[in-house]
């Protein structure tokens, strides 16, 4: 499974700092509704974070992504959630991580990949749409089967009666999951 799913539900926009131009041309559909958004915000134990994007009120084109102030080393950080406390862990994923969840799902980067700010939560809220969408768009029962079994196992989690681990790989660095929990390494293959 890939693809890029929309959730906007759990989404940071850290409000108050945007600098917001308006009126601007949609790359999509020309039209002059395309508004320019830039933050900058501040990740406690992971640093500044610049957060662009780009949304259009004609044809609903968004794209968004996040870059951090000061450079970070290609990495990798992995995190075992249960329970309501670790859905708030803070998210940061840029458009170029790769976001694993072992045996559930592998979200690579696309062209029309966005970056984020988010939680625990949100990366779940994803996953779980895609999975549910490709529950619609699948006609093999026992696939069908499949992919209800993993809802339910990341339901489980969510209501901390299972574990569920989550991996985000970003050779940008430009990625994290900000928990003491989380278990961060240098991501291999990279300079
Ligand atoms: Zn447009």
């Amino acid at each position: 499974m890939s693809g890029e799913v929309k959730a906007e539900a759990s989404e940071d926009k850290c409000s108050g700092k945007a600098d917001v131009l308006t009126g601007q041309q949609c790359p999509m559909c020309h039209s002059k509704t395309l508004a320019l958004t830039e933050a900058e915000c501040d990740i406690p134990y992971f640093g500044r974070v610049y957060l662009f994007s780009m949304s259009c009120s004609s044809c609903n084109y968004h794209k968004s992504d996040v870059e951090c102030v000061e450079e970070h080393a290609p990495s990798r950080y992995e995190i075992n959630v249960s329970g309501e406390e670790d859905m708030k862990i803070r998210v940061v994923r840029s458009s170029q991580a790769t976001v694993k969840i072992p045996r559930v799902v592998t979200i690579e980067p696309a062209i029309a990949s966005n970056g984020y700010i988010t939680n625990v939560e949100g990366i779940i809220e994803r996953v779980k749409q895609q999975i549910g969408s490709s529950i619609e768009d699948e006609d093999d029962e026992t696939k069908k089967k499949q992919a209800r079994k993993l809802l339910k196992k990341i339901n489980r989690a969510v209501w901390g009666q299972d574990e569920l681990k989550i991996i985000i790989e970003d050779p940008s660095g430009n990625s994290s999951i900000v928990s003491e929990k989380a278990v961060m390494t240098k991501l291999k293959g990279s300079k």
